[in-house]
């Protein structure tokens, strides 16, 4: 099966095949910000999972210089991102993903820094900070 994350414009999609072998949320300072959300949620999928990809994109990288985003070069989304040390993982935006029927989550980390009322599934492992590897 195959699921496609798009930009708010539509102008950057991509094909994921297959489904992702992790799905993370995360309410650190970082993701919020990123997202103008609450939370971030991230689908980690390996590179040979992109089965199509059309769009022309920006990147932007931290100060700390560790993960490369890639953003719609119109509108602005932040569709994937690169881990520089890691070349077999490949993290995507569930947001983006609209009616794609994503898996849940399998865990929420920085909770520490999420909004109080923000309510994580009952059963959902959650970590205060990263979660150990
Ligand atoms: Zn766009
Ligand atoms: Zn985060």
């Amino acid at each position: 099966m195959t699921r496609e994350a798009r930009c708010w414009c539509g102008d950057l999609r991509l094909t994921l095949k297959g489904d992702p072998f992790y799905v993370s949320s995360c309410a650190c300072t970082r993701c919020q910000r990123r997202t103008g959300g609450f939370f971030g949620v991230t689908v980690y999928a390996r590179p040979e999972q992109i089965a199509a990809r059309s769009g022309e994109t920006q990147t932007f990288k931290l100060s700390d210089g560790s993960t490369t985003f890639h953003r719609c070069a119109r509108c602005g989304t932040n569709l994937w991102w690169v881990p520089d040390e890691e070349d077999d993982v490949i993290g995507l935006a569930g947001g983006c993903f609209v009616g794609q029927n994503l898996p849940a989550p399998q865990r929420m980390v920085y909770t520490a820094t999420r909004h109080p009322w923000v309510c994580v599934p009952e059963g959902l492992p959650e970590y205060e900070d990263a979660a150990p590897e």
